[in-house]
């Protein structure tokens, strides 16, 4: 079956609240604005075992469910657009949460191919970010990547293009070098990097990266980025005043703002994305927890507004 952002379908709920998103959707009014799936997939993946400093992430997504259901705030995006109920909170994959483990991703990479292929789409909690290739993989198996391009734009203190860190080329510092080796997308923007080796710039330029540093955020041109969108929040893009349940504390990062200016500006559809590096060991007062809950609000009111 077609994935969601090629076959429409919606019920009478949803209807409503996508008309409001598209009703308040004027902060992008130079895009069309349409619907596609009825509900998003939320799904947590408990791994922290390709982490490389401190472990905890498995933690994460029972974490950012917490604070996504907390009496705290509301189910609204800022622009008034009901989401939550929208979510469809589907579990956790079962996985052994090894190091280095090709099981564990393929569990991941079917996981999010069975929703795709029920036509949904699908929002994922980390977990460290090396879950980031199998769900890309997913995306190359149900999608014809090369009659459907598809951008990834990645938010992360790093680049994570190590071709292996310790012995390890699934870490959490390799998804996108995997990811681009299999093919899993037409090209990568990556946002708010300010860790770069050598190493990782040659990467960067074996295959066009796009790296925008923060320095470099504001002459970026956003309108450059070209659609199907699949985007990748590691928290750690975010500076740890702003989300210190991270386990590497990365100074110099962006705000939620500048995250939220990015995601306004990205062309439609958006396909997927993942929240991932959410260290709830590492948190103060759960407010990481919340960065990451809003983000998924904010993610899947996009999502909504312009498929
Ligand atoms: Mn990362
Ligand atoms: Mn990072």
């Amino acid at each position: 079956m077609a994935p969601a952002w090629l076959s429409p379908r919606a019920d009478a709920i949803t209807c409503q609240v996508i008309a409001h998103a598209r009703a308040v959707g004027s902060r992008v009014p130079a895009r069309p604005l349409v619907h596609t799936g009825a509900m998003i997939s939320l799904l947590g993946v408990p791994l922290d075992a390709n982490s490389s400093h401190l472990f905890g992430t498995a933690a994460g997504p029972a974490s950012i469910r917490a604070a996504l259901h907390s009496g705290s705030g509301n189910d609204s995006t800022e622009d008034s657009v009901v989401v939550v109920p929208l979510l469809d909170d589907i579990g956790d994959v079962k996985i052994a949460n090894e190091r280095g483990s090709v099981a564990d991703a393929d569990a991941i990479t079917a996981a999010v191919a069975i929703q795709l292929e029920t036509g949904r789409q699908v929002i994922t909690m980390g977990g460290d970010h090396s879950i980031t290739f199998p769900i890309l993989r997913a995306f190359r198996d149900v999608t014809d990547v090369d009659r459907r391009p598809v951008t990834v734009v990645h938010i992360d203190a790093h680049p994570d293009l190590y071709d292996d860190l310790d012995g390890n080329p699934l870490s959490h510092a390799s998804p996108f070098a995997r990811a681009l080796e299999a093919g899993c997308m037409t090209s990568l923007v990556q946002f708010g990097i300010r860790t770069a080796t050598p190493h990782q710039r040659e990467q960067a330029a074996r295959w066009n990266v796009e790296m925008v540093t923060p320095r470099r955020l504001d002459r970026f041109d956003l309108s450059t980025i070209v659609g199907p969108v699949y985007l990748s929040v590691d928290l750690d893009g975010l500076d740890p005043s702003v989300a210190p349940g991270v386990s590497h504390h990365e100074p110099g990062g962006l705000t939620f703002r500048e995250v939220l200016d990015i995601i306004d500006a990205l062309p439609g559809p958006i396909v997927g994305a993942d929240v991932v590096e959410l260290n709830p060991s590492r948190d103060l007062n759960d407010m990481t927890a919340m960065v990451g809950a809003k983000l998924v609000k904010e993610i899947a009111g996009a999502m909504l507004a312009r498929g």
